[in-house]
């Protein structure tokens, strides 16, 4: 198997991150990339970026280094009802948009059942084509549910490499991670791949994720990071969904 998309990375301006576009943009290229995502971490989180930011992508050029760009961001869902941190107006302006649960933004001691509505909440937004980092023990969720809410709704869950790491923050990612993808492969519910790199040596390089995805046997066809073209039917599928033109 063979990932050609990453469609989560930030640079500088999330504030917690080390690289310049270009940087990630030449790296990206560099890992065997076709097309990057930078998915800037949304108002609420402390430290990145003015909301105006988001509101003049139209000047950067989607092309460069031998690969395309997408500019995004990676919401912070900020509570049970599904709220998130940028109004319709701007989301109906990016190419790619990523809700997560962070803990400085939503907290840290909500139950099971109050995260598992949380992305069922979210996943009913016609503007959020993926949930990132849904492997994070510190949110426990019922993934029975929220995998068929995937399918239901064309949303897609994303296998974040950074939550692999043997280093990383997040609890208990590699379990729940596998258990989402038995979910995903009952449902047949596509995923994709995030790097989720704050810095451009991890730009398109996966390797806990090939790791998992091969020890569970994970079926080619249920990822749409192999394929520029399938990442962007499922992008658009999702608004088509929700009886939008775009
Ligand atoms: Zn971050
Ligand atoms: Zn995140």
């Amino acid at each position: 198997m063979r990932f050609v998309t990453d469609t989560h990375a930030h640079t500088l301006v999330s504030g917690h991150a080390y690289s310049t576009m270009n940087e990630m943009l030449m790296a990206a290229a560099e890992h065997g990339m076709q097309l990057l995502a930078l998915t800037e971490h949304a108002p609420a989180m402390p430290g990145t970026c003015h909301p105006i930011y988001f509101e003049n992508f139209k000047v950067v050029p989607r092309n460069r280094y031998g690969i395309e760009l997408l500019l995004g961001t990676e919401l912070n869902i900020l509570n049970p009802d599904g709220e998130v941190d940028l109004p319709e107006e701007t989301l109906g302006k990016l190419d790619l948009v990523i809700a997560s649960l962070h803990g400085p933004c939503y907290g840290l001691d909500h139950t099971k059942e109050e995260n598992t509505q949380a992305y069922l909440n979210v996943m009913q937004n016609p503007y959020i084509h993926i949930i990132g980092h849904p492997d994070d023990g510190r949110f426990p969720v019922d993934y029975d549910k929220v995998v068929y809410m995937a399918k239901e709704t064309g949303t897609l869950l994303e296998v974040n490499n950074a939550s692999l790491h043997p280093g990383g923050f997040r609890k208990d990612t590699k379990k729940n991670a596998a258990e989402m993808l038995q979910y995903c492969k009952r449902y047949q519910t596509p995923i994709v791949v995030g790097s989720d790199a704050h810095v451009d040596t991890e730009a398109g390089r996966f390797p806990y994720v090939e790791e998992l995805l091969t020890e569970i046997d994970f079926p080619e066809e249920l990822v749409v990071s192999t394929s520029v073209e399938l990442l962007k039917e499922h992008i658009a599928c999702k608004r088509r969904a929700f009886g939008f033109t775009l």
